[in-house]
């Protein structure tokens, strides 16, 4: 193995470089992993563009610790393990491995109630210096992650889908979905596009996607959704409320994170609905809260990560029943790291950007 490898650092906003730095060196109980494929979301973009310049907002700090690694949503092989990491896992060298992007403490009040995903120090890959992420060809699995065995037979970047596709889950697992909902979700990106797939497998009376790209909604057709409304030219209340006698939906779950699905959210919803935001928002989103008590009495949700949901999104992609041929859009070199920062800031074009370092 050389003893140096190529790794992105993330020095500051629009500071990204490639660099040649030493391979990291695993401590007991860790994994050497060498990385397969990593995605590209927004929230890379976030801490690459620096808070003020990419969302408008110049009170908000950007996300990430400098000279730090990027890079959260990954697959990739071990290459080196001790007996005790081995047995942690149930893994062993050459096994391919993903890690949920959250390195939970399991001291702080939230890890100790299983609710790991609200960690109060909150080391998530990418992000902070003590857990450098997978834009490198070698990452540290620490201790206290949380891996999981994936399938050899999927192509690199559907591995590493199982990030994204967790989060979704945990939003439709919010939701608290039942047989007869009508589901709309808001957003046909990767988020959006699992809130789609994760909506169809609890199998309610319909999912309804919303977005402005055609081809999008194209995907979120083949993902499960059996009606979709492209909102540059339908009125998409006016299908719910079609659909629905004019009571709205059920369920609402917003992938978007712009301030006109929320309220697009909260007139498309029934009374009692549901509303689940998972959605980054670089602006303040300005509702009429009434809607929510005296009009509605909605319940209004929150969602963050995947927790729980990994084996589910394992199991789904290692179905094969998914058309992630469409949704892993393009995938890069390591080198071609700014080129794919662009493709997901265009937005548009591609659906998930993955990064692939060897
Ligand atoms: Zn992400
Ligand atoms: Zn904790």
């Amino acid at each position: 193995m050389s003893q140096t490898m190529q790794a992105v650092i993330c020095h500051g906003p629009r500071d990204y470089r490639l660099e040649e730095i030493p391979v990291p060196v695993p401590g007991p109980g860790e994994a050497l992993v060498q990385v397969e494929a990593v995605g590209i979301c927004a929230s890379d973009l976030k801490c690459y563009y620096g808070a003020a310049k990419f969302w408008g907002d110049e009170t908000r700090p950007a996300w990430a610790e400098t000279e730090v690694i990027p890079g959260h949503e990954f697959a990739g092989k071990i290459a080196q393990i001790d007996d005790e990491g081995a047995a942690r896992w149930g893994v062993e060298v050459g096994d391919r491995v993903v890690s949920e992007q959250i390195v939970p403490c399991w001291k702080c009040r939230y890890c100790e109630r299983g609710l790991y995903h609200m960690c109060k120090p909150h080391d998530m890959y990418g992000f902070k210096r003590r857990t450098p992420g997978a834009m490198a060809k070698y990452m540290i699995y620490p201790v206290d992650a949380l891996v999981y065995k994936i399938s050899k037979k999927l192509p690199p970047a559907h591995a590493a889908f199982t990030e994204p596709l967790s989060c979704s889950l945990h939003a439709v697992e919010r939701a608290g979905i039942t047989f007869d909902d009508v589901v709309v979700v808001a957003g046909c990106g990767p988020i959006g596009l699992g809130m789609v797939i994760g909506a169809r497998s609890k199998n309610p009376a319909h999912v309804i996607a919303l977005d402005l790209v055609p081809e999008k909604l194209e995907l979120a057709k083949e993902c499960g959704a059996d009606i979709v409304v492209d909102i540059a030219d339908e009125d998409a209340e006016k299908v719910v409320m079609d659909l629905t006698d004019g009571y709205g939906a059920d369920v609402y779950l917003e992938g978007t994170g712009h301030p006109s699905a929320v309220t697009q959210g909260l007139s498309l919803l029934r009374k009692l609905g549901r509303y689940v935001e998972y959605g980054v928002f670089g602006s303040d989103a300005t509702v009429d809260w009434s809607i929510i008590s005296d009009d509605k009495e909605l319940d209004v949700l929150g969602a963050h990560l995947g927790p729980h949901c990994w084996p589910a999104a394992i199991r789904m992609l290692e179905s094969g029943e998914l058309p992630m041929d469409k949704i892993c859009s393009h995938q890069l070199p390591l080198a071609d790291f700014q080129k794919g920062l662009d493709l997901v800031a265009g937005g548009t074009e591609s659906v998930k950007v993955s990064l692939i370092p060897s």
